[in-house]
């Protein structure tokens, strides 16, 4: 190519446009690159709107191309400006703003607007479409509980429109003009598996209804039908198609059907003008999928630049639908007219498949309920492959190939991401080449998993099979043994339904495990299914075995458990006997008002914690160790509250319960904090008419003063607020994270957010977890004892006198 520097106009900031322009970037030509779009934001990832909508990522989260992406490669954006015309003659484009701009090359990427059917009313108040980011922040705005919304459409935008919405707490209905939903991807049957399972998911699922208007009387109140039903609605969406944006197409004089007609390498009728994307027809087809685009950005690319010769032949079109737990998956052509169906169907597990198989080759396919081997056929229908040899196998693979994700077996040209057209070798040379380790380094180089988001896993599997250093998205992985970072984990656990640590290892791990990750795992089950798990004792730590610390000469030391460091006569004297009686050589006072009897040899221990009666103080424990109290209000001048009874009172509640890390608590009577409660993990700082909660504070290795969680007026209040972050903090830390590192990780204004104002359900659902698991705990110095007399321990001064 000459060294003339051309202007090349974009029309259209969105997936496809951009997409070719980082192909044109790629070729290094010298263009001075002009890129219009009507909407306000910089390149965002359309297909992740659904997701925005769900609350599963933020808007920020979908952006594709940063301001600074524009800036580096010297493009000039004209955001927010519409190109109303274009003079194909004197090869100019004209925006809104009055702006005239000369190009040499323009390129048309305007996409598809979503199509209004003809319904009386759309212009009314709360009438949306489902379409741009600005769509989806109106449908939040609107969106809430209560919200009786209304999806004109049973497509794949309609119904993850309704999804989202539902998860907002709208009331959600799905009408749809057809007899069965998605009927453009799915046959009768395979609608039929989907429609039930949106019904599972508490949307209302209308078929066959031809609607006629919006009423209402300025706003949207209503959705009217044909046969004279209205349904009550305060937010309607209109998910009912699109149609290619082709009116400058038809200004440039271009030849336009349903869409701009281009040939094989992207050339429209007028040899300075391009087009790509949604706008376009190639060989009679609009595509509105991401895959196609991206194939046509680049052959474009290397058209437009001089490097004229790849050729766009079309796209296999697939579609997944994106809601979590409705699995629809759907490729190629599945029609029944000269091909053979193959077909497996289970109503009760949900599950439908159905192939396509003509003169041996796949030709389409519909999988609903289990999408687990829709890379499998992609690749089958991308390749053309002769699939005889292989008829046993089309709908479930040989055992050993795990359901088509076994990696070792996937060839390397086998594609993992649909929607950029990434290969197994492509993700192989990144990771070896690049050092790409984590999920975000492999989308960066290689743009895999950067579409609609469904071959993430795939990508992940890959990197957790090859990389050598892999880490879940910057998150380490808990060991070698199970690679998958922690939060991943429990999530795992949790819709797995495990419950013994071998389990996990042997599904998800190497079988054995470690030190490392059978104490986290056995943290992790405990914690998730509130003791109903199967315990595995020897998954844990030496210390959680014996009950006791081990020290440096092989002996163990005591702590028995005195609550808020109250004590009494008789148990001192109890104390006193067992260290004559087991020759202890010594009894010391730990810094947290506790008797420590060290020395102790491993086989006197079950005696000893016998003859003790009291009951542990798990000081050799991943758990709650004690509470440290002041005298309050008992005995010291100064004191506003009660704290001795309410640090009793908090630890009784959290007690005998494991936790990410050990968890020290203080509770004083007022800021002069005799019992140090701002440098506790949890602190309760009594004043004047209440209590401070405090949080993640440290005095050990680290300092760290403890971050305020909330001020509070009653006791009862206070220990709430304590619960609800104790719980929280087992729930969302990692295994041998502190609090302090923890609450220092989230910031505490999140901490605040989904604790003690978090929404009511939330607050009583960690509190009812808290409360199952301390229901089922119990004190570990008596397993395999005659239970411990009650009447032995402390009374407890319920907490309805304390004053608050
Ligand atoms: C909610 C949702 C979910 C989706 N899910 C999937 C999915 O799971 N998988 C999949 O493959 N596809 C999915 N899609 C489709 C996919 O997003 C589109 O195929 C893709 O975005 C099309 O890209 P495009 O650049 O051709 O058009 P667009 O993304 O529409 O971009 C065109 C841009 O040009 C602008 N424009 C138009 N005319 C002008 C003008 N005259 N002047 C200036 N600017 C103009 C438009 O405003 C727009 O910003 C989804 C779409 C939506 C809306
Ligand atoms: S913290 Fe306050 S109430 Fe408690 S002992 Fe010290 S001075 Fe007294």
């Amino acid at each position: 190519m000459s060294d003339v520097i051309k202007r090349l106009v974009v029309v259209g900031n969105g997936m496809a446009g951009v997409a070719c322009v980082e192909q044109i970037l790629k070729h290094a030509p010298r263009f001075e690159i002009t890129i219009f779009g009507d909407e306000t934001h910089v390149n965002y990832n359309r297909i992740l709107l659904s997701s925005v909508l769900a609350g599963e990522r933020s808007a920020d989260e979908i952006t594709l191309n940063p301001l600074d992406w524009y800036q580096k490669n010297e493009i000039r954006l004209r955001l927010g400006v519409r190109v109303v015309d274009v003079d194909a003659e004197a090869k100019t484009v004209t925006g809104d703003d009055g702006s005239v701009t000369q190009y040499d090359t323009l390129l048309l990427a305007t996409g598809s607007s979503a199509f209004k059917p003809p319904i009386a009313g759309l212009d009314r108040d709360g009438v949306f479409a489902f379409r741009t980011l600005d769509d989806t922040r109106q449908l939040l705005e609107r969106a809430g509980p209560g919200v009786k919304a209304v999806v004109i459409g049973g497509g794949l935008l309609g119904l993850e429109a309704a999804r989202g919405l539902q998860v907002r707490g709208c009331e959600v209905t799905v009408v749809h003009l057809m007899a069965t939903l998605m009927e453009r991807q799915l046959d009768p049957d395979g609608g039929s598996y989907l429609a039930g399972k949106m019904e599972d998911l508490g949307i209302r699922v209308l078929l066959g209804r031809s609607t006629t208007a919006i009423v209402g009387n300025g706003h949207a109140e209503g959705v009217a039908f044909e046969d004279g039903m209205v349904l009550e609605a305060d937010l309607v969406v209109v998910a009912a198609g699109i149609r290619p944006n082709v009116e400058l197409a038809y200004k440039a004089g271009l030849r336009v059907n349903r869409g701009i007609v281009v040939n094989d390498w992207m050339e429209t009728s007028d040899p300075d003008i391009f087009a790509v994307g949604e706008c376009v027809e190639h060989r009679g087809t609009c595509y509105g999928l991401v895959a196609p685009l991206l194939e046509q950005g680049k052959v474009l690319a290397a058209t437009i630049t001089g490097n004229k010769g790849p050729v766009y032949s079309g796209t296999v079109p697939a579609a997944k639908l994106k809601i979590m737990g409705v699995d629809v998956f759907s490729a190629g052509d599945w029609s029944e007219q000269h091909a053979e169906p193959v077909r497996f169907e289970d109503r009760a597990l949900g599950i439908y498949k159905k192939l396509t198989v003509r003169d041996g080759r796949l030709v389409g396919a519909i999988l609903v309920g289990d999408t687990s081997d829709s890379h499998r056929y992609m690749d089958w229908l991308r390749s053309g492959a002769d699939l005889t040899a292989q008829r046993r196998h089309l709908l479930f693979p040989p055992p050993a190939s795990d359901a088509g994700l076994d990696i070792a077996q996937m060839s390397e040209g086998a594609t993992i991401c649909g929607c950029v057209g990434v290969t197994k070798g492509a993700i192989i040379a990144a990771i070896h080449e690049k050092g790409v380790n984590t999920l975000s380094q492999l989308k960066e180089q290689t743009r895999a998993s950067t579409g609609c988001g469904s071959c993430t896993s795939l990508c992940q599997d890959i990197l957790r099979a090859v990389a050598p250093d892999f880490e879940e998205d910057g998150k380490k992985v808990l060991c070698g043994c199970v690679p998958f970072s922690q939060d991943s984990l429990r999530e795992i656990l949790r819709s797995q339904r495990l419950k013994s640590v071998q389990e996990v290892l042997e599904i998800y791990g190497n079988g054995t495990g470690c030190e490392v990750c059978k104490p986290a795992l056995s943290y992790m089950l405990d914690m998730i299914w509130c003791g109903d798990h199967d315990e595995d004792r020897s998954a844990r730590f030496i210390n959680d075995r014996v009950h006791a610390n081990i020290q440096k000469d092989g002996t163990f030391s005591v702590v028995p458990r005195i609550r808020g460091g109250v004590t009494s006569p008789a148990e001192l004297r109890r104390i006193a006997d067992v260290a004559d009686k087991y020759h202890v050589p010594m009894v010391k006072i730990t810094g947290s008002q506790r008797i420590d009897l060290l020395g102790i040899r491993k086989e006197d221990l079950p005696k000893v914690w016998a003859d003790l009666g009291m009951p542990s103080g798990q000081a050799y424990t991943k758990g709650v160790r004690m509470v440290k109290t002041c005298v309050g209000t008992d005995f010291c001048r100064f004191g506003t509250q009660d704290s001795t009874s309410a640090g009793i009172e908090m630890e009784r509640r959290f007690e005998h319960l494991y936790t990410p890390h050990k968890v020290k608590m203080a509770s004083v009577g007022c800021p002069r904090n005799c019992a140090e409660a701002t440098v506790k993990d949890i602190g309760l700082v009594g004043q004047e008419g209440g209590w401070q909660v405090v949080v993640g504070g440290a005095a050990g290795k680290s300092v760290r003063k403890a971050d305020l969680l909330i001020t509070v007026e009653t006791t009862e209040s206070a220990l709430e607020a304590a619960e609800l972050f104790f719980q929280y903090y087992r729930e969302h830390a990692n295994y041998l994270e502190r609090t302090y590192d923890f609450v220092d990780r989230l910031g505490i204004d999140k901490v605040r957010k989904e604790t003690i104002y978090a929404p009511e359900s939330v607050r009583a659902g960690l509190l009812d977890r808290l409360r199952k698991s301390k229901a089922a705990s119990h004190d570990a110095w008596l397993e395999g004892q005659s239970p411990v007399n009650p009447t032995q321990f402390i009374p407890l001064q319920p907490i309805e006198n304390v004053p608050s």
